[in-house]
């Protein structure tokens, strides 16, 4: 993750915008973009805004012609009649101009990602964060929550990569929030609900991928926020459900264990997805929500 300033966020959002002005693809798609880029490479090449890096296999140079992409791909953005790959107003002028080959509907850009990304995930995270950026209307989305009310009655250790007490040899990928049945259980980050519904293991379990290309995971909950939704986006501290000890067994199966949040973290780099540890992020965010108290 990068630490971003405030002039730099207003300087990629007017390129963002302006690029929208000039292709019709609204700007949030490329705030997107920018962002998934933004996770998945170590850096950020020098002298530039925004993160995105298109493959050299897919940019149209002045002198050599693209296999994959249509005219227009490669085009200069910036009116000096060179494309640039390393120029942000070329990259997103080209990238705007291939997405507008495809059409302009939410369906012709999650085509055109598809096209150009070819992995599935990429492009429901690079969807469902434009939606978020479309709802919020910035870029600057920084806030974090505890998962559970601070005035509840609850404990957490860190117990991430032990041996599980129930569910044969898997190491556990989480940290265990005990609480009482029925306590809410919020949302800890902006992001888009991805998954919801019943896993043996997991019992009633949700799953929210971030802007960061990371997905929470909080499972055995006693039920849903009435009416919560796969592709919902959700803020830090809504109430996404409550806790409860359900899982080990068929749908329903509750009580096998106290009653706790399972919340995990995996973080995706483009290519696989991975478990860390969520402790030291929890400790944060309990700080930080007591600050803010
Ligand atoms: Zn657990």
């Amino acid at each position: 993750m990068y630490n971003v300033s405030a002039s730099e966020e207003s300087e990629r959002m007017s390129l963002y915008k302006k690029t929208s002005a000039v292709t019709n693809i609204p700007w949030y798609y490329f705030a997107a973009i920018d962002q998934y880029e933004r996770q998945i490479h170590d850096e950020i090449p020098e002298g530039r805004v925004t993160a995105i890096q298109p493959d050299p296999l897919f940019w149209r140079g002045v002198n050599e012609p693209s296999m994959f992409f249509p005219d227009g791909w490669g085009a200069s953005g910036n009116d000096d009649a060179k494309a640039e790959m390393t120029n942000d107003e070329d990259i997103l002028w080209s990238l705007g101009n291939y997405i507008k080959s495809y059409g302009t509907t939410k369906d012709d850009i999650r085509i055109a990602l598809w096209n150009y990304y070819k992995r599935d995930l990429t492009v429901q995270t690079i969807m469902n964060t434009a939606q978020v950026f479309k709802k919020f209307q910035t870029v600057s989305l920084t806030d974090r929550d505890f998962p559970l009310p601070l005035e509840a009655n609850y404990s957490y250790n860190n117990t991430w990569g032990d041996v599980r007490g129930f569910g044969g040899r898997r190491i556990h990928e989480g940290t265990d929030i005990f609480a009482n049945y029925g306590v809410p259980v919020k949302s800890t980050t902006y992001g888009v609900v991805e998954m919801k519904g019943w896993n043996k293991y997991g019992g009633w379990r949700i799953g929210i991928r971030d802007i960061y290309n990371i997905y929470h995971y909080y499972a055995h909950l006693n039920g849903f926020k009435d009416g919560i939704k796969v592709g919902d986006v959700v803020k830090p501290g809504d109430v996404i459900g409550s806790v409860g000890a359900t899982g080990y067994g068929p749908p329903g199966t509750s009580g096998k264990f106290p009653p706790h949040l399972h919340y995990g973290m995996y973080k995706d780099n483009g290519e696989h997805e991975w478990s860390f540890d969520p402790y030291p992020y929890l400790k944060k965010w309990e700080k930080l929500a007591r600050k803010s108290q």
